[in-house]
């Protein structure tokens, strides 16, 4: 309980309380500070950063992210951009290529900073990539403004409606309408896989919009020494302020709490139910009762004596990897998922940091980074299929592993009780749970003073501090003003 006992942790008041430190609580907590409100944080596990944590999995000197690894919302983030977090040893390295998409004839496509060089190798879809990407690429911080955030009236309307019409669609639709080669297709249905959902679903392809412009805006970066750099920053930034962290204390209930003005929830549902029930009503009790979750991940990472060896020569420039193969491969997989089931060629997202970031292996080895997605709370051992898919497009990969880590949806919720079955992203992000998640009410409930600060908030998922900030602003604007 680094630094502090338990009579001054369990009785000093403080104007604002956050529980949980994943990203989006040390986000309140700093945001809460900087505006001079006294803050602590309590933290269940013995280090800060809930999903953007790392450590060693596998073998000594081998530093593995536990959840998150690649980082176009953090560094895309409107409100991390204001904090001075290079400062506090925070340092984003990136790849030649942002992401590589491997096919079985051995090409990929590929995604790179400027968008003029991606649609350059998208054959017969180039001015369709160009076309599309140009005007919000021009515009992205405009357009970021209006849709990373709380619903309101777009302060772009018009550059809003034209973003809008194209994301309200469902990725499948939209890529086979807007592209006509199935490896472009394939690319965008790899970019909006990360929504979780089946990619028939409305408004999937906002996902793949959104990744798609942060690879041309601000790339897809990794953090030096692994994804703990960024919540150190953060933590360190946060004490600097004035505010308390305490770890290794798990709030069981609100009435274990001091008192104070405001307590800020970095908790799912699930969690708030458990640990604010009684204090809340039992209609709001029943529509958190109500919220719902999305798949799971079984995330694997593993120690390799080489580099993975990658048929197609794009796959090593790039930190990021897709692997699905064809566009319909991928819609299929994630169907699959979405309706209980478990893809034999799961989609796979992988990392593979070492080789543009040596400092997280002894020399000449290497760390990498992977997960698919799964039914929520799946038991169903998935190893055996993503080292498969990972073989298919780099022959004699297994012959480079050195030790493997598994992490299955209950481990994952076992070390984080907001990965509620596995699902990453704080609880499905459908449509209707895009915007107004977890209810209506957003960051606030009915109980004063009591506010919800995690990725069950907008703008859901991503280690982007986003949700902490606004729940923050409306807490310093109803409780502590
Ligand atoms: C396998 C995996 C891969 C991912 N990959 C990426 C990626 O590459 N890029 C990206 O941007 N995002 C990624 N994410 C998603 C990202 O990690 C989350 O969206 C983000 O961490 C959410 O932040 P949060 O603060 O809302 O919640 P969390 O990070 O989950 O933090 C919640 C914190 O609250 C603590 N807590 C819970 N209950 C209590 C309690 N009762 N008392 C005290 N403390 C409590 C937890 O221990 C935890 O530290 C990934 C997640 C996972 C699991």
């Amino acid at each position: 309980m680094a630094g502090f006992n338990l009579a001054y942790v369990k009785n000093t008041s403080v104007d604002a309380i956050v529980i949980g430190a994943g990203p989006n609580g040390l986000a309140a907590a700093i945001e809460l500070a900087r505006s001079g409100k006294s803050v602590r944080i309590y933290e269940a596990n013995d280090t800060v950063g809930g999903g953007a944590r790392s450590g060693e999995l596998t073998l000594p000197g081998f530093t593995h992210d536990i959840c998150s690894a690649v980082h176009p919302l953090a560094l895309g983030s409107p409100f991390f951009s204001t904090l001075p977090l290079d400062q506090y040893g925070l340092e984003f390295i990136h790849s030649p290529i942002a992401l590589a998409h491997p096919f079985d004839d051995g090409t990929a496509a590929v995604l790179v900073r400027s968008v003029e060089a991606t649609s350059e190798k998208l054959g017969r879809d180039r001015s369709a990539y160009r076309d599309l990407m140009t005007p919000f690429v021009e515009r992205w911080h405009d357009l970021a403004s209006d849709i990373l955030g709380p619903p309101r009236l777009p302060r772009h309307p018009f550059l809003a409606a034209r973003f809008g019409m194209r994301a309200i669609r469902s990725a499948k639709a939209f890529a086979e309408s807007t592209f006509r080669d199935d490896k472009t297709r394939a690319l965008f249905a790899g970019l909006a896989g990360h929504s979780f959902l089946a990619l028939n679903q409305l408004a999937t392809s906002a996902f793949g919009l959104v990744l798609g412009l942060l690879a041309h805006t601000n790339g897809w970066p990794v953090a030096k020494a692994g994804s703990q750099s960024i919540s150190n920053a953060l933590a360190a930034y946060c004490k600097d302020l004035g505010g308390e962290i305490v770890t290794d204390l798990r709030i069981e209930s609100l009435s274990d709490l001091p008192s104070a003005k405001a307590i800020l929830c970095d908790l799912t549902p699930r969690q708030i139910v458990r640990v604010a029930g009684e204090f809340l009503p039992t209609s709001f009790r029943r529509r958190l009762s109500r919220y719902r979750y999305g798949p799971g991940a079984f995330k694997m990472d593993w120690a390799l004596n080489a580099p993975v060896p990658w048929r197609s020569a794009e796959c090593s420039q790039a930190a990021t990897i897709h692997l699905g193969g064809s566009f319909a491969e991928i819609v299929a997989s994630e169907e699959l998922v979405s309706s209980g089931q478990h893809a034999e060629k799961p989609f796979v997202l992988l990392c593979q940091p070492t080789l543009f970031d040596p400092s997280r292996a002894p020399q000449g080895k290497h760390t990498l980074w992977a997960y698919c997605h799964v039914p929520n709370g799946s038991q169903v051992d998935m190893t055996e299929r993503i080292e498969n898919q990972i073989e298919r497009f780099a022959p004699g990969f297994r012959d480079c592993i050195l030790a493997r880590s598994v992490i299955g949806p209950a481990k994952l919720e076992q070390r984080n009780a907001n990965l509620v079955g596995g699902d990453i992203n704080g609880g499905s992000q459908h449509l209707a749970q895009m915007f107004t998640r977890p209810t209506m009410s957003l960051y606030s409930t009915p109980k004063k003073g009591l506010y919800i600060c995690s990725s069950s908030t907008p703008p859901g998922g991503g280690v982007h501090g986003l949700c902490g900030y606004h729940a923050a602003r409306v807490a310093l604007r109803k409780s502590l003003s």
